[in-house]
């Protein structure tokens, strides 16, 4: 087991553990990030992304990810392949964490970048399916059902990117919704409905993902209608989820605030959490904006008040000193 100790310990790697890093590195708080599951975050499950600024073409999700972590590094942040299974933060800084390689991680700053992962239905059938005709990640998977016969579930903006990016493979694509509304952006709703391939099926709910996992997989869908109860089947070789996301905050049940959805609560307009030192930043503690941009902004935000924090602790400690 190694210890590895640093000013500024910064969990997570997508737009807000990196900026984080950038800004932290930069101030010469030397930051360690624990890259977690899913290095790169969100970001690297996505294809195209056009709304990050700076870029008038179309860029990728993945090789954005990679400049921003060639930054951090360039300017003397430490990656570790490693995840947080363990933190301790009740005796205030400095923080600790465990690692799945059994190192553990301390830092006078903490800094919480874990962001929010795809939520499931919790159907039956859905786990059983999952990677058998059953997916949360059309970017990832869509791949696999070329030329097949495929659905998405959801209204939102991630259900509609992810219903036209599935034209890219399948020519009968079918987004399924439990009301009669969409609540994604206006503007990709205008895509979806002047695409082609692809169909809309309203108040319906999906009560069963049908098929055999070790039979040909997926098959198809019991279906619910919202206003009748009617029952019904959707054959279908691919289901796509695409119902929004939860945060990534098991790690720190009991030990901060958070919402009842389990999203960290910070001070309004800041990345403090309730525990002076421990910041929270992107996604794990924004359920409203969620975009790369605003993680990568309120990212930039907790290096600030880290360093802020840390020039404070200072302060104290010479102060102190000089008074003895
Ligand atoms: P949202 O929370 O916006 O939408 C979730 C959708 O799933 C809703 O339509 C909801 O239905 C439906 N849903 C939720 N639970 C169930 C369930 N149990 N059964 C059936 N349907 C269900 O999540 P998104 O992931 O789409 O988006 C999250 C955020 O990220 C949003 O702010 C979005 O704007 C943003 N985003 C932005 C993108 C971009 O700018 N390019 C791309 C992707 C996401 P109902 O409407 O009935 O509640």
């Amino acid at each position: 087991m190694t210890t590895h100790t640093t000013r500024m310990l910064i969990i997570g790697s997508g737009p807000a553990g990196l900026s984080a890093a950038i800004y932290g590195a930069r101030a010469g708080m030397q930051p360690i990030v624990v890259q977690g599951l899913q290095p790169g975050g969100q970001l690297t499950i996505t294809t195209d992304v056009e709304n990050y600024p700076g870029f008038r073409d179309v860029i990728q999700g993945p090789w954005l990810m990679q400049e921003m972590e060639a930054q951090a590094v360039h300017v003397g942040t430490r990656m570790m392949w490693d995840t947080i299974t363990e933190v301790d933060i009740a005796g205030g800084t400095p923080f600790r964490a465990k690692g799945d390689s059994g190192d553990e991680y301390v830092g006078d700053v903490l800094v919480i970048a874990t962001g929010a992962q795809a939520k499931w239905l919790g159907a039956p059938g859905e786990e059983r399916l999952s990677g058998k005709g059953v997916s949360a990640c059309a970017t990832c998977d869509g791949f696999f059902y070329r030329g097949k016969k495929v659905a998405v579930i959801g209204g939102g903006n991630t259900a509609v990117e992810e219903a036209l990016y599935l034209t890219n493979h399948s020519d009968d694509v079918t987004l399924i919704h439990r009301r009669d509304e969409l609540r994604a952006e206006k503007i990709l709703q205008d895509r979806l409905f002047a695409h082609p391939k692809i169909s809309v099926i309203w108040n319906k709910r999906v009560e069963e993902f049908l098929g055999d996992p070790l039979d040909g997989g997926l098959t198809g869908l019991k279906l619910v209608d919202s206003l009748t109860g009617a029952e019904s089947e959707f054959d279908c070789e691919g289901a796509f989820v695409a119902i929004g996301h939860a945060p990534a905050t098991e790690l720190f049940k009991g030990k901060l605030e958070m919402d009842a959805n389990g999203y960290l609560i910070v001070e309004p307009g800041t990345p403090k959490t309730n525990v002076p030192g421990v910041f929270a930043c992107g996604d794990v503690s924004d359920h409203i904006y969620r975009q790369a941009v605003t993680a990568a902004g309120t990212g930039c935000m907790a290096a600030l008040d880290a360093e802020r924090f840390l020039a404070t602790l200072e302060f104290a400690k010479h102060e102190a000193e000089a008074a003895e």
